[in-house]
């Protein structure tokens, strides 16, 4: 057997129970055939991808609370070490009730190559909890975020392992988070980033995923001679990637028309209202019935369906697995050009070869959602010199960041006799640094 199907074997014989992490390192295994070919004897003796598929450490802790009648809630907190190779763990806190350790152990193995194609000194981590923040009072927030950092304040520090923000976690939680870290460990520290402005954080942060995510688009249809002036462009979800992906597209010239959330979905033919959407969701909250209240053009949808509205572009920013085979189906046989991921491994992956195998352009989440944890990247930076930077400089920064990925992983595809797949030229450009810097640092 192959050193790759003898690891996928292993994997999943010992990781029966977590499908999305089983399906993220298929898909990075799989695409990382030609590499591991080619070093197999090596690779094999050094039992790298065995050292890769496993965790350095996880935790996984009581988060309890009380709630405003007086009630004891307990969650689950998770943290997952994935890999330091190149740099101290770093990755988000997702919050959100499907929330269970092969969720966090997918998005840190991710992480992992996610990181590296940067290009900055960042290893992969990730980690989160059960806990719902919809629909929660600010002082039940705040208590559950002050237990979950009781907890995981063991764990952390600016040269440990840097969580962030994810589904669930924007700057509220860090906030809360931050000030328990500190009150705990009487250290001001870049510990977490997403801060807020008055407390260490960068500006541009909290539009970076997004942006990033529409500056790698462009650069993808740039290198095909077009660009996104004029285009037509569907967005799934309503959260931070989502917001700031439409408001960038937009800015760039695309007509963006629809956005969703975890209820239902709005299609306006006359493009998103972005400064209505930002009210609806940044501030109040609120459903995107709101949004509909307020804006005559648009019609709302129960349940999911952006896929089926005829585009140029589809950007999937929501969560995982939310674009299926028969969506991408859909997509091709309205002509769509591009499809780019802002959340992390959006696009199955039978969904994924339908659109390879059509000639669509495709960009995986761990490439083109990479703006996010670069400018957490950046943010820590700043943090270490005590200054900050500009919105324009970190904007720039941002701007070449994505550019590089963008010419990296497509030169990886071409080395390897793959171009223009653009999955398998982030997991090797992702994989080979990382590769590196573990068998220079011998077995550990
Ligand atoms: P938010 O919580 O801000 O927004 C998530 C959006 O997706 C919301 O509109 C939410 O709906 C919707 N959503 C969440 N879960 C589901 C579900 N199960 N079914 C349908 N819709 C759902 O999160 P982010 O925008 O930060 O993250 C979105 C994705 O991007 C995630 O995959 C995340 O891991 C990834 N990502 C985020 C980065 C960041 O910097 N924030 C960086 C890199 C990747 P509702 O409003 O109803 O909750």
């Amino acid at each position: 057997m192959s050193y790759v199907d003898d690891v996928l074997a292993r994997v999943q014989e010992k990781n029966a129970s977590e499908p999305e992490f089983l399906q993220a390192a298929e898909e990075v295994l799989e695409s990382l055939r030609p590499v591991i070919e080619a070093n197999e004897e090596k690779y094999r003796r050094e039992a790298l991808l065995e050292r890769l598929c496993e965790p350095d450490r996880q935790f996984k802790f009581r988060v309890p609370w009380v709630d405003d009648k007086g009630q004891v809630q307990v969650n689950t907190g998770y943290r997952v070490q994935f890999n330091n190779s190149i740099g101290p763990y770093k990755g988000g806190i997702r919050l959100h009730p499907s929330v269970n350790i092969g969720i966090i152990k997918f998005l840190g193995f991710e992480q992992i190559f996610k990181n590296s194609l940067t290009g900055l000194p960042i290893g992969g981590g990730k980690g989160g909890s059960d806990f719902d923040p919809k629909g929660k009072s600010d002082r039940e927030v705040m208590a559950f975020c002050q237990s979950f950092m009781t907890e995981l304040c063991k764990y952390i520090g600016a040269d440990v392992d840097v969580p962030a923000g994810d589904i669930g976690t924007g700057a509220r939680e860090i906030g809360y988070m931050f000030g328990q870290f500190k009150r705990i460990r009487g250290s001001y520290e870049g510990v977490l980033t997403g801060k807020g402005l008055s407390y260490g954080g960068s500006l541009a942060r909290t539009e970076a995923t997004g942006y990033g995510l529409v500056y790698i688009t462009e650069e993808l249809l740039k290198d095909h001679g077009t660009d996104l002036k004029g285009k037509t462009v569907v967005v799934s979800g309503a959260g931070n990637v989502a917001i700031y992906a439409i408001q960038k597209a937009q800015q760039l010239g695309a007509k963006v028309v629809t956005c969703s959330d975890s209820t239902g979905w709005i299609y306006d033919p006359e493009g998103i209202d972005v400064d209505l959407l930002k009210e609806v969701k940044e501030v109040k909250r609120a459903r995107l019935t709101e949004y509909k209240a307020k804006r005559p053009s648009a019609e709302y949808h129960e349940g999911r369906g952006v896929w089926q509205i005829k585009c140029d572009v589809a950007l999937p920013c929501a969560t995982q697995n939310e674009l299926l085979l028969d969506d991408a189906k859909q997509l091709v046989a309205n002509g769509v050009t591009a499809v780019c991921e802002g959340a992390n491994m959006p696009t199955t992956l039978d969904a994924t070869k339908y659109l390879q195998d059509n000639g669509v352009l495709f960009i995986c989440g761990k490439a083109s959602n990479a703006g996010g944890v670069a400018t957490s990247a950046l943010e820590m930076s700043q943090n270490s010199e005590r200054l900050s930077w500009t919105f324009e400089e970190v904007d720039a920064k941002l701007q070449g960041i994505m550019k590089n990925i963008y010419h990296n992983i497509s030169e990886a595809a071409k080395r390897y006799g793959m171009e223009g797949n653009y999955v398998a030229g982030a997991n090797i450009a992702g994989f080979e640094k990382v590769a590196d810097a573990m068998l220079a640092q011998g077995i550990c």
